[in-house]
């Protein structure tokens, strides 16, 4: 088995300040704040729909651009506060203690991912780390391609961990397993409707992937 790790709101507990990056850019376009609920509430991918369905108006090329640099401009300079998640490396532990393979998969540039993983010392434990390289706020099920590609697994005998209905929706189009973490972007209930399996806790969804179950 290989497990297939998303990055933000899965093994990092950075929805405090992806808010914070989120208000900055609605700032550059004159949008009132959000907090973290109502970012649970709208998250969706692509990204400019998350904004359409925060401001409930359609934006224009120029806000989405605006958006999207302020966003990750500012992202990039808050790095040295994104904090691991509670038990991901107990989760991280329990893959190596099951004899699986392991691999990030992220939408984030993959540059910048990279250099986070490698700060945490987690790159010696991943077969793969690959980011996001040309597609600003697509959606994953592209980028699960050419990572099951490249790490030459059929999707079979592969398990995506993360915590958004875009992670979901990326293994079910590759027929790959998955489970959902609910402390990440959205509500657990959001997460339940995919009828995917959704843990409390990273460590219980190491368990959840297991072919055999718990
Ligand atoms: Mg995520």
């Amino acid at each position: 088995m290989h497990v297939i790790w998303d990055w933000n709101g899965t093994l990092v507990d950075d929805l405090p300040i992806v808010v914070e990056c989120v208000n900055a850019a609605l700032r550059e376009i004159g949008e009132d704040p959000i907090d973290a609920d109502d970012y649970r509430d709208h998250f969706v991918r692509p990204v400019h729909r998350f904004y359409e369905s925060l401001l409930e108006r359609s934006i224009t090329e120029q806000e989405w651009a605006t958006l999207d640099r302020t966003f990750h401009e500012r992202y990039a300079h808050s790095l040295d506060r994104v904090p691991l998640a509670d038990g991901a490396a107990e989760a991280l532990d329990a893959v190596d203690a099951r004899g699986w393979s392991q691999s990030i998969l992220s939408m984030w540039w993959e540059e910048d991912l990279t250099a986070c993983v490698v700060r945490r010392g987690l790159d010696d434990r991943m077969v793969l780390v690959q980011g996001n390289r040309n597609d600003g706020g697509g959606t994953k099920a592209a980028h699960l391609r050419l990572h099951l590609e490249t790490l030459g697994i059929g999707p079979s005998l592969a398990v995506l961990i993360g915590d958004s209905l875009d992670d979901a929706a990326a293994a079910r189009e590759l027929g790959a397993g998955c489970v959902l973490y609910d402390g990440g972007s959205h509500h657990p209930a959001e997460l339940k409707k995919t009828g995917v399996p959704v843990a409390a806790t990273l460590t219980d969804a190491v368990d959840l992937a297991a072919p055999d179950g718990p």
